[in-house]
């Protein structure tokens, strides 16, 4: 059976148990908005994002990119926001449960991972997986970081050091 993932942080101090699963509220772009745009521009949920702007409207849904850990059952999991096209941002919401199988949309990766070179805007893959589940994401096999880790796993040692900044933000 593959061991618990567990680690002292050198943050905190505190033991950390469990594989980390850290996640953003919102996409960046709403993040880099101030208030007023907040409420006239954009709306939020747990799982739902639209954002207006000059050109038109950008449609966001949370997701999970799980990243294997070596040695541990469970994966590394950020929870991050991707932008799908209006058609398939609506396509999204009316899915029956279990969705089509092969279901799957083109995404743009719309947050900022600490610890890797820039993530906004990598090319992926959403995954539906019904029963209340968010989707997987995948990303494009590219030359970049995040993109090898996702295919390679992470050393626990790497594991603990994204998630420690990640846990504690500034
Ligand atoms: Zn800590």
């Amino acid at each position: 059976m593959a061991a618990i993932f567990a680690f002292r942080c050198s943050c905190c101090g505190e033991l950390h148990e469990g594989a980390p699963s850290i996640g953003f509220d919102a996409p960046h772009h709403y993040a880099g908005l101030n208030e007023t745009e907040r409420e006239t521009l954009a709306t939020l949920g747990s799982d739902l994002c639209t954002i207006d702007h000059d050109e038109g409207r950008d449609h966001f849904v949370r997701a999970c990119l799980e990243i294997p850990i070596h040695g541990h059952g469970d994966p590394f999991i950020w929870g991050v926001w991707i932008s799908l096209s209006a058609e398939n941002f609506t396509r999204y919401q009316e899915l029956p449960d279990p969705p089509p199988p092969g279901e799957s949309y083109f995404g743009w990766f719309s947050n900022r991972l600490p610890g890797y070179p820039e993530t906004l805007n990598l090319k992926t893959r959403v995954r539906p997986r019904g029963d209340n589940l968010r989707p997987w994401v995948e990303l494009e096999p590219i030359d970049h970081l995040l993109s090898h880790d996702a295919q390679e796993g992470l050393t626990v040692a790497r594991a603990q050091a994204l998630a420690e900044p990640a846990l504690h933000p500034d």
